[in-house]
Order: structure tokens, then C-alpha cells, then sequence
């Protein structure tokens, strides 16, 4: 995930994993300032949105690729 520093707006990004769903306190590297940082519900709601959106894709690809395939074998 990318994470903002509240002070300085400088992104860095993190593994999911260093953050446990209570939170911890992080340090901005480039201006050294700490905050307490959550992973909210609603950035996860969006992840698994952009998954579910990704797959449909996907589908509709293959679905092409299919229809392809016909029209060369018709040729
Ligand atoms: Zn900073």
C-alpha cells in the first residue's frame, strides 16, 4: 500500500503486513515526523472493488480471444 506523510506529502510505500489492523506509529524518512497510522475498512472495500473489476476483465479477454479464434477458423 502507499501511504502519505501528513506533514511533508511525501508517499512511501509500505508493506500491509508492518501495519497490524490496530495501527502503529510510523516515521516519515524524509522529514523524520511521527504519526499514528490505521488501515481503514474503507481502503480495503476498495481493494477488493479494483480485484473484482480486474477479474471482469479478464473474462471479458478471454471471451474475445474466443470469438477470435472462431472467426479465423471460419476463414
Ligand atoms: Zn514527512
Amino acid at each position: 500500500m502507499i501511504i502519505t506523510c501528513p506533514n511533508c506529502n511525501k508517499q512511501f510505500k509500505i508493506d500491509n503486513s508492518l501495519i497490524p489492523d490496530e495501527g502503529r506509529d510510523l516515521q516519515c524518512g524524509s522529514c523524520n515526523h511521527v504519526w499514528f497510522h490505521k488501515i481503514e475498512e474503507e481502503n480495503n472495500e476498495i481493494l477488493k472493488l479494483n480485484e473484482e473489476i480486474f477479474n471482469k476483465n479478464i473474462e471479458t479477454k478471454v471471451e474475445k480471444y474466443r470469438r477470435k479464434k472462431k472467426t479465423t477458423k471460419k476463414k
